[in-house]
């Protein structure tokens, strides 16, 4: 395994492997890699010649109030697990290396994002759709490994990929969770040792929800209430959100129909956590 930190040299390896005719899987990270991200990286390893994980905590997609300074990160740590993983190539650039002044041209993320962590975080998706279009120039890969987690990511890339014609394929894949229900996340490291046995409650919250919709409840509002309710009496953690959209599309329902997502996003002292479950009522 290589770590490569220029785009010169990430562009040369590239250029050689597409000689060779390789498949090129790409597993954009922003590291502190957990079994989320390697559950990404084997099925990118079991699907393609060539793997590419690229750690970069992308300044552009972090807001002025939020984590940027305290993001985790472990690049050693990174490359043992990449290694034992079988990663081909750990693309890692410094700031600088991705945005040597400022930019004149930006990606505007214009549909998708009026909802959910889009409309929290303004100004995060137009980051990751403009590092993700620099890094799908740079690594030219076959297919891209994405996290349902990130199920808001996972449709604004659909829409990246589609509307610019990038020759790509999106792969979604599950959400990893830990034995209680917890989705893994690099951020977790943040919660107190009480928010982390909180925190399981989350994705109960989303189970629960789900039954409720499965045995026939069609009221929204009693359904994000009922949640509502469930996550302040079960954690400390302050509500940003607790929403029903249609997936991918993230419009309003008519009726709880068809395919569905049901996201939250909760702040608790240090740190924001967000989960989702996507169904389809027939
Ligand atoms: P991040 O490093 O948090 O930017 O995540 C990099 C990729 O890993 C994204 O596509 C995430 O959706 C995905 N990912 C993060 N956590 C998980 C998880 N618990 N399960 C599956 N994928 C995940």
């Amino acid at each position: 395994m290589r770590v490569v930190t220029t785009i010169k040299e990430m562009r040369e390896i590239i250029r050689e492997k597409k000689a060779e005719q390789v498949s090129i899987g790409f597993v954009p990270t922003m590291g502190y890699l957990h079994d989320g991200h390697i559950a990404l990286i084997r099925r990118a390893r079991a699907e393609n010649d060539i793997v590419v994980v690229s750690i970069f905590v992308n300044p552009l997609q972090f807001g002025p109030d939020e984590d940027f300074d305290i993001y985790p990160r472990d690049l050693e740590r990174d490359k043992k697990i990449s290694a034992r993983e079988k990663v081909d190539f750990i693309f890692h650039p410094s700031a600088e290396e991705m945005y040597p002044g400022t930019l004149s041209v930006k990606v505007i993320v214009q549909d998708r994002t009026d909802v959910l962590c889009g409309k929290s975080r303004p100004g995060h998706f137009d980051g990751v759709a403009t590092v993700l279009t620099k890094l799908f120039h740079i690594v030219q890969p076959d297919r891209v490994y994405m996290g349902m987690k990130d199920a808001q990511q996972v449709a604004v890339v659909e829409g990246l990929i589609s509307d610019f014609n990038f020759p790509i394929e999106l792969i979604p894949v599950d959400t990893v969770r830990e034995e209680d229900g917890l989705a893994k996340s690099s951020r977790n490291v943040h919660l107190t040792p009480e928010e982390r046995e909180q925190a399981p409650h989350l994705y109960k919250s989303l189970l629960e929800a789900k039954k409720l919709i499965l045995e026939g409840e069609r009221d929204e509002v009693k359904i994000v209430s009922h949640m509502r309710d469930y996550i302040t009496e079960k954690t400390n953690a302050d509500i940003d959100y607790i929403e029903i959209y249609s997936f991918p599309q993230l419009k309003k329902l008519d009726r709880l129909e068809g395919r569905m997502i049901i996201a939250l996003a909760v702040k608790f002292s240090k740190v924001r956590l967000i989960d989702n479950i996507v169904l389809t009522v027939p």
